[in-house]
């Protein structure tokens, strides 16, 4: 650990020991960033940014209400300590219920290969420029680009006053390509890439074919013709049954939403059936290199592996220590936060559904007329119900991808689509995302899947 970041910990620390008898709960997260971030919008550089910051917040409890305070520099902190205690005073009226957590003392290196800060501004123009060049000049019918790479390293400090300090650092790597196609009748369509690393600023280097491919899907897309509306046996692949299960059904897993709303209680009994056996549904801190794993979450609680369906039952939720304590289950470490300065709330981490038995071959067997929807466009969920666009979609007919389809939209409600899977096949893909909620927006995360396919499908199209 550097000699900075020791003595950033010992001075919270102290911070915390003269407070901790004033009131029920106080905790204070420190985050020490540099950044780096270029993007192109067409032919044009858009924006170079270098930027270094220190930003925190405080939490206190106090009869089970919450404040929440931030702050920009150490030198303020008795201050806004202060604050927070005298606010949570003022709300709380209850008791306060939090699940029972051991201290932990812990200092989580990050493990880097090629480290982005020791990459030029200049080399970094020179590969997102090149990238950008292969969409802009792929097809006379691309418009437009937005290409971007990013990196962010972070040293989170973590100190509450039932004695944790946790010291984590965390290295993510972005690069996110889109390109805008617009055929003579005046569709316009879009395609899109992105990779993510923990660890490695070389995920970036040599991707040449996959950024293509955002431009090929774009033109692909202006050649098909509109599906026809109607109920179909649909195929999602590995990215939509990922964002399938994160959208539809982890937001629903999340306690907070959970505990707030009765009708979903009832819903989310743990021990309900919520599909066939072989449907496994999980959120996994623990995996290496993906934007949702972590040693411990925002709280100072472990990143666990949690099955949220188990061979097809409802098992678990995800939890902050707050919500485990009010619903008498255990702490999950889903309590996640955007940067410092942001209370951490229940979020997911890595959600998948694990892989199952059926060769991807087969999945397609017995089709007379389906549809294959392929990777994620947009979409909407409302409490049970969803909507996603697949950017891209494929008839099936007898059993065989035949002819693209575009403006393939897939509604249903989550709980009976879940029990309309009726295979999963045997390869899995995990993605990178951005995840919202609460205002606190791109959380990074993965979600990942086999193919899957769901019956009675209701396929809307132009
Ligand atoms: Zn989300």
């Amino acid at each position: 650990m550097t000699t900075a970041a020791t003595a950033t910990a010992e001075q919270i620390k102290s911070a915390i020991a003269s407070y901790q008898d004033k009131v029920d709960y106080l905790e204070i997260r420190v985050e020490q960033s540099e950044s780096t971030g270029l993007s192109f919008r067409g032919k044009q550089l858009d924006s170079v940014d270098r930027s270094f910051s220190l930003g925190g917040g405080i939490r206190a409890c106090h009869n089970g209400g919450w404040s929440f305070v931030t702050f920009n520099g150490l030198n303020e902190l008795n201050v806004r300590i202060e604050e927070a205690i005298s606010q949570a005073k003022l709300v709380g009226k209850e008791e306060t219920q939090l699940a029972k957590v051991e201290p932990i003392e812990d200092f989580v290196p990050e493990q880097i290969k090629r480290d982005p800060r020791s990459v030029s501004l200049q080399d970094k123009r020179k590969l997102l420029e090149a990238y950008n060049e292969i969409l802009l000049n792929f097809d006379p019918r691309i418009q437009t680009t937005m290409a971007s790479i990013g990196d962010r390293f972070a040293t989170k400090t973590f100190v509450n006053s039932t004695g944790s300090c946790i010291v984590q650092e965390r290295l993510d790597i972005n690069g996110r390509f889109a390109a805008i196609a617009k055929g003579e009748d005046g569709v316009v369509r879009q395609g899109f890439e992105s990779v993510h690393s923990r660890n490695d600023f070389d995920v970036l280097v040599g991707i040449e074919d996959r950024v293509r491919g955002a431009a090929e899907r774009a033109v692909r897309q202006l050649e098909a013709k509109s599906v026809k509306g109607g109920q179909y046996t649909v195929i999602l692949d590995p990215y939509l049954s990922g964002v399938f299960i994160h959208e539809a059904f982890g937001h629903l897993s999340e306690a907070d939403f959970v505990y707030e709303n009765p009708k979903m209680q009832e819903l989310l009994t743990l021990g309900k059936p919520m599909g066939i056996e072989q449907l496994n549904v999980v959120d996994d801190a623990t995996m290496e290199n993906q934007p949702g794993s972590m040693k411990y979450d925002d709280e100072g609680v472990p990143g666990q592996r949690k099955y949220l369906i188990k061979n097809g039952v409802l098992t678990q939720r995800l939890h902050s220590r707050e919500t485990a304590g009010k619903m008498t289950e255990a702490p999950t470490g889903n309590a996640r936060a955007i940067r410092a300065n942001y209370p951490p709330i229940v979020r997911m981490t890595n959600t998948a559904i694990e892989p199952g038995e059926t060769p991807l071959e087969e999945m397609f067997e017995g089709i007379k007329e389906g549809v294959y929807a392929v990777r994620m466009l947009g979409g909407q969920t409302n409490g049970e119900m969803f909507t996603f666009a697949a950017a891209e979609g494929y008839m099936i007919r007898d059993g065989k991808i035949a002819e693209p389809v575009s403006d393939v939209t897939l509604s249903g409600n989550v709980f009976q689509t879940l029990q309309d899977i009726d295979a999963i096949s045997s390869d899995t893909l995990y993605t990178n995302g951005g995840c919202g909620k609460g205002g606190q927006m791109p959380l990074p995360v993965s979600v990942g899947g086999p193919h899957i396919r769901i019956k009675n499908v209701v396929v809307g199209g132009r």
